[in-house]
């Protein structure tokens, strides 16, 4: 639990619990989160603990676990072995034991033991071994008098010793720094030529890649339509204004940069900035970027990091000993003091929004905190969300825009294939003729490739061609998916594996074929079309290791690799200045999702995409293969015309009645059992009362995926206006169903859903 006020004398009746003890004396949340968890309870209908524990790095969290204590002698047979020996057993042990478990509720009733929660030792902080000379220069130069002539380590001790002039090194260093092995030093000691001691070492992530000092790159002199984007945010900085800002720019205008000259400005300020990206581990480059500027001042966050990590880059952010921190959705809540700039890149993306409780959304969040500091919020994207475009439109946030490209190229002309006459003349290939013969000449100019392969959507399945039968989860309701590497077929929603049918479950018919594409098929496709082609694959699959992403981009920026092959992980944020081409495979897989933002996101997707071509002084091209070429969220990427689909888009969602026009709750209730979700839901549904006029209910009707992980789901969409009434009432039904509801219904309250 967590202390967060006191109140004395206490208003509440019931029986209180003392205070076993602290596991912090300082506090682990500032006045301001405390605040911020506050609102977001409210605001995401969630528990208000889970949005502290939301904010804090995992070490912070409380963590316990259950212990049985013996309080009487034992006489009886137990098969509890572990009793011996020890008055103490770790509850977890044995927990998976139904009989063992029987066993110890049996002794507790005789009142033999008795469970407790004892808490658990937190190793926060990494100590490292330093060692200091404790006698000065002229005293460690009579000891070298002194030795022997062979003893030829303790001269290099005390010789290196006497260089380190009495500063104080950790014990790695000056290992490395004299060659000689610890076993000397521990020998030094002893004699009283040195000391050692414990320092506190930070575990800062990749920190081989933080440059010094004397490393730093310069600011580049910006292009006038950059200092025109930038001089309004920097003048909010300076007069701590809470506006925010909406910067669209295209692919390659250097917005970027106009990031680090804000950052460049707080700082020189007295002041803190926060960057957010969609997700770091997919945009190593943007890291290096600030890195490269900032140095050690720089915090990184993401989900990426070791527990230890991400507690030291907390705790340096904590001390003020970093003040720029670049993370993704979760650094949205860094302890940063007195912040000048909140910054957000790829505004549109969807990770902003989490997708568990709380559920919320980075960009609410880094609106309310740029109200508390009085500082700008920037949001910058080439292809800004519909909502946020929407509120520029209405004046709500102010327009910046950078409509060009920093090196004066145009963007990439795209070309359409259409990919249903060529799959009549050519059979079943992932390869167009014109992408094929594409791909060729950039290998024989030594040019990069960058090829992208949409697998969002419902494809990869097998189908029996007898009887129709689809292999499905399960679980889920959702078809497996086809893995050479593990030879299985796999549920990429709850991870149940089996082996792969040689005949059909259902009719027993071999004639079972396999649909859909996988990055690992095209990838074999590409060996045989393209033997000499170097090929760098990258999906979850192959960087599934830690820092895998980055080292597999780092080969492909050293042209080790001339295609690069990925699924939507690399549409964004890469800068290869040799990269001239990039392909998508099949466009309009994305298209397929029942959900309302389903051509937003695929127009998204594909001018990201291809905006990664062309970006240095390279001519770029971009080839788009779809079974859909009259759709008009590829026609208007492909024209690069954002302005043309925010109108068309804003028409359907005008006359649907989606978001921007509407604000968006979902209602979910889930169940092992279809009919107890079902009656959940509908009982929900008759506590929508006393809503506004124009607020609308949609439902209950059962999710798009029905079934995962053997539960049932069903929903409630309510589209509303403005509806004083309906926050409360949510509030309210919340609580009833925590009273209500047995524990194996699950309800949740989605507000502004990123799916429907
Ligand atoms: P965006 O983030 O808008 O896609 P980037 O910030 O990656 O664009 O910029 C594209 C390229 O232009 C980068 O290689 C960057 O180094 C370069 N660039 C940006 N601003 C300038 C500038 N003022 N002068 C020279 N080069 C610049
Ligand atoms: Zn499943
Ligand atoms: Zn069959």
């Amino acid at each position: 639990g967590f202390i967060v006020g006191l109140d004395e004398p206490t208003s509440y009746d019931g029986q209180l619990k003392p205070l076993s003890g602290l596991m912090d004396l300082t506090p682990v949340v500032n006045p301001e989160l405390l605040e911020l968890s506050k609102w977001m309870a409210d605001d995401t209908y969630s528990f208000w603990i889970s949005c502290i524990y939301t904010m804090l790095p995992n070490v912070l969290k409380a963590q316990s676990k259950r212990v049985v204590r013996i309080v009487d002698e034992i006489d009886e047979q137990t098969s509890l072995n572990l009793f011996k020996g020890g008055d103490e057993l770790d509850f977890a042990d044995v927990q998976n034991d139904p009989d063992a478990v029987s066993q110890l509720l049996k002794l507790r009733r005789a009142g033999k033991i008795r469970f407790e929660y004892q808490v658990v030792d937190r190793a926060k902080v990494k100590m490292v071994t330093t060692i200091t000379p404790a006698m000065d220069f002229l005293q460690l130069e009579d000891v070298l008098h002194d030795l022997r002539k062979n003893a030829k380590v303790q001269q290099r001790l005390a010789a290196y010793l006497q260089n380190l002039q009495g500063h104080t090194v950790t014990l790695m260093q000056a290992e490395k720094e004299s060659g000689l092995n610890s076993a000397a030093f521990s020998m030094g000691m002893k004699k009283g030529w040195l000391k050692k001691g414990q320092i506190e070492r930070y575990r800062i992530p990749d920190s081989g890649r933080v440059p010094s000092e004397r490393e730093l790159t310069k600011p580049l002199k910006l292009t006038h339509d950059q200092e025109q984007v930038l001089a309004p945010v920097v003048k909010d900085i300076d007069q701590e204004q809470a506006q925010t800002f909406l910067l669209r720019g295209v692919t390659g205008s250097g917005k970027t940069e106009v990031y680090l000259h804000a950052i460049a400005h707080a700082l020189k300020k007295g002041q803190s900035a926060l960057l957010l990206v969609p997700e770091i581990s997919l945009t190593p480059q943007i890291v290096d970027q600030v890195r490269g500027r900032f140095g050690k001042q720089v915090a990184v966050i993401h989900s990426a990091l070791s527990s230890g990590e991400r507690y030291d880059e907390w705790r340096r952010i904590e001390r003020g000993e970093a003040s720029v921190v670049v993370g993704a959705r979760s650094a949205v809540f860094a302890p940063l003091k007195n912040i000048g700039i909140i910054i957000m890149d790829e505004e549109h993306e969807s990770s902003y929004k989490q997708d568990d409780v709380p559920r919320y959304h980075a960009r609410k969040v880094a609106k309310w905190r740029s109200r508390y500091h009085h500082c700008p919020l920037l949001l910058g994207s080439a292809t800004p969300s519909l909502e946020s475009y929407a509120r520029a439109m209405a004046g709500n946030y102010q327009l910046l825009t950078l409509a060009h490209r920093i090196n004066q190229q145009p963007l990439p002309p795209i070309q359409v294939i259409d990919m249903r006459p060529e799959i009549q003349a050519r059979g079943e290939s992932n390869f167009s003729t014109e992408l094929l013969s594409a791909l060729n000449d950039r290998l024989q100019k030594h040019e990069q490739s960058i090829l992208m392969l949409n697998r969002r959507g419902f494809s990869s399945f097998m189908m029996c061609r007898s009887c129709g039968y689809v292999l499905k989860c399960p679980n889920c309701d959702i078809s497996l998916t086809m893995h050479l590497d593990t030879h299985t077929m796999k549920c990429h929603y709850c991870g149940h594996e089996e082996p792969i049918p040689s005949v059909c479950p259902n009719c027993h018919s071999r004639q079972i074929r396999y649909y859909g594409t996988g990055t690992e098929k095209v990838a074999m496709e590409l060996h045989h079309l393209l033997p000499q082609a170097r090929v760098i694959r990258m999906d979850v699959d192959t960087t599934r290791r830690k820092g895998m992403h980055g080292k597999l981009l780092r080969e492909f920026g050293n042209h080790e690799a001339d295609i690069l092959l990925g699924t939507q992980m690399i549409a964004k944020g890469l800068d290869f200045p040799n990269v001239t081409l990039v392909g998508v495979l099949n466009a309009d897989t994305g298209l397929d999702i029942p959900d309302f933002r389903a051509s937003e996101r695929t127009f998204d997707l594909l001018s990201q995409v291809s905006g990664r071509a062309g970006r240095a002084d390279k001519k770029g091209q971009v080839i788009i293969q779809t079974f859909n070429p009259d759709n008009y969220a590829i026609r208007l990427a492909q024209a690069h015309d954002y302005d043309h689909f925010f109108a068309t888009e804003m028409n359907i969602r005008s006359q649907a009645g989606y978001p921007p026009y509407f604000y968006t709750v979902k209602l979910m209730a889930s169940h092992p059992e279809e009919k107890e979700a079902a009656k959940v839901i509908y009982d929900l549904k008759a506590h929508l009362t006393g809503l506004a006029k124009d607020t609308i209910i949609l439902g209950p009707t059962p999710r798009a995926i029905a079934r995962l992980k053997r539960r049932y789901y069903y929903q409630i969409i309510i589209k509303y206006r403005h509806d004083p009434a309906l926050h409360q009432c949510l509030t309210k039904m919340l609580q009833y169903a925590q009273q209500q509801y047995p524990r194996d219904v699950e309800l949740v309250i989605d507000p502004d859903p990123q799916y429907f």
